[in-house]
């Protein structure tokens, strides 16, 4: 009954003598590994048949002689042990090997391919998940989440010279913008801003929307004086180039508050210094960038 049931099984199973002989295998293996019923044959040549024949197990070498120095290295030294073998016809198995003292060892394999399709779906789900949670979906630029831990990142790290810069921008007049368009337009206005910052920053520095129109821009390693020649020139490009778009052309122009970081700074002292130069940048008339005190 055995017997049958182990040829019934989709388990794999084999039995290899102190010589590392197969001397019992069922279907499942035989099928695997491609060897004939009641075949004795030395488990390194199951090795090398296969290789030869591009079957079996994959095996990541060129040279099978010496994949099979290391892997007999390996082989029937631990009382058990149990990997992964990824095999050619795409199935994946998880092997358990069991060694007795006097060398016979017993090979149990199971089909873990489903598992493993819905582990890499799983993993592929979570990148995206992770993706999402960090990027605002009308920009497409990072969200307020992830501003906030690449600020948190930049604070815990000590202060370099040239120090790090931020600056908070918010849009003038935003709402104006809404009312006299309608609110797609201003969606589009916010999408056009996105983009061209996006294009005029650095590849290190961070730019993304904290909410409704407002955004940080996070520059490493920059000081506040050349900080502020680097969006003078972008916020002039803004003001003079309008948003055209559902048959309308919008300027527009923006406030910023910017901050050269301290070495006292965490990442609320550095905001909060940022959000009052913006706000004496917008009590200052707007379309100005206020440096921090
Ligand atoms: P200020 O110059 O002082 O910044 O004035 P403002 O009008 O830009 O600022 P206020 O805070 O008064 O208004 C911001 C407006 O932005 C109000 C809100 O309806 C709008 N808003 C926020 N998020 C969005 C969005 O995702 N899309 C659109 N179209 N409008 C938004
Ligand atoms: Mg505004
Ligand atoms: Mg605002």
């Amino acid at each position: 009954m055995l017997a049958r049931l182990l040829d019934d099984s989709t388990t794999l199973v084999a039995v290899f003598d102190e010589h590392d002989i197969l001397r019992r295998s069922n279907r499942a293996y035989r099928e695997a590994y491609h060897v004939d019923d009641g075949e004795e044959i030395l488990w390194a040549d199951i090795m090398r048949r296969n290789h030869a024949h591009g079957r079996g197990a994959i095996i990541d070498a060129d040279d099978i002689e010496a994949w099979l120095v290391t892997a007999l290295s390996r082989r029937g030294k631990l009382a058990s042990r149990s990997f992964e073998v990824d095999l050619v016809d795409g199935r994946w198995l998880w092997m358990c090997e069991t060694v007795l003292e006097n060398g016979w060892s017993l090979a149990i394999a199971s089909d873990v391919t489903n598992l493993k399709a819905g582990e890499r779906e799983l993993r592929q789900l979570t990148d995206k998940a992770i993706r999402e949670a960090q990027t605002d979906s009308l920009t497409g630029i990072s969200n307020r989440r992830y501003m906030m831990l690449v600020l948190d990142r930049l604070l815990a790290s000590p202060a370099g010279n040239p120090p790090d810069s931020i600056c908070l921008i918010d849009i003038d007049h935003f709402k104006s913008i809404n009312d006299r368009h309608g609110h797609e337009v201003g969606d589009e206005v916010l999408v056009d801003f996105s983009r061209r910052m996006r294009n005029a920053v650095r590849p290190s520095d961070t730019f993304g929307r904290i909410g409704g129109e407002e955004f940080m821009l996070v520059f490493p390693g920059l000081g506040h004086a050349e900080a502020e020649r680097v969006l003078a020139r972008i916020l002039r490009k803004i003001r003079n180039h309008a948003y055209v778009g559902r048959g309308v052309e919008v300027f527009y122009t923006v406030s910023a508050g910017l901050v050269e970081r301290r070495r006292s700074d965490d990442a609320r002292s550095i905001y909060g210094r940022a959000d009052q130069a913006l706000y004496d940048a917008k009590q200052g008339g707007r379309d100005r960038i206020q440096v921090a005190a």
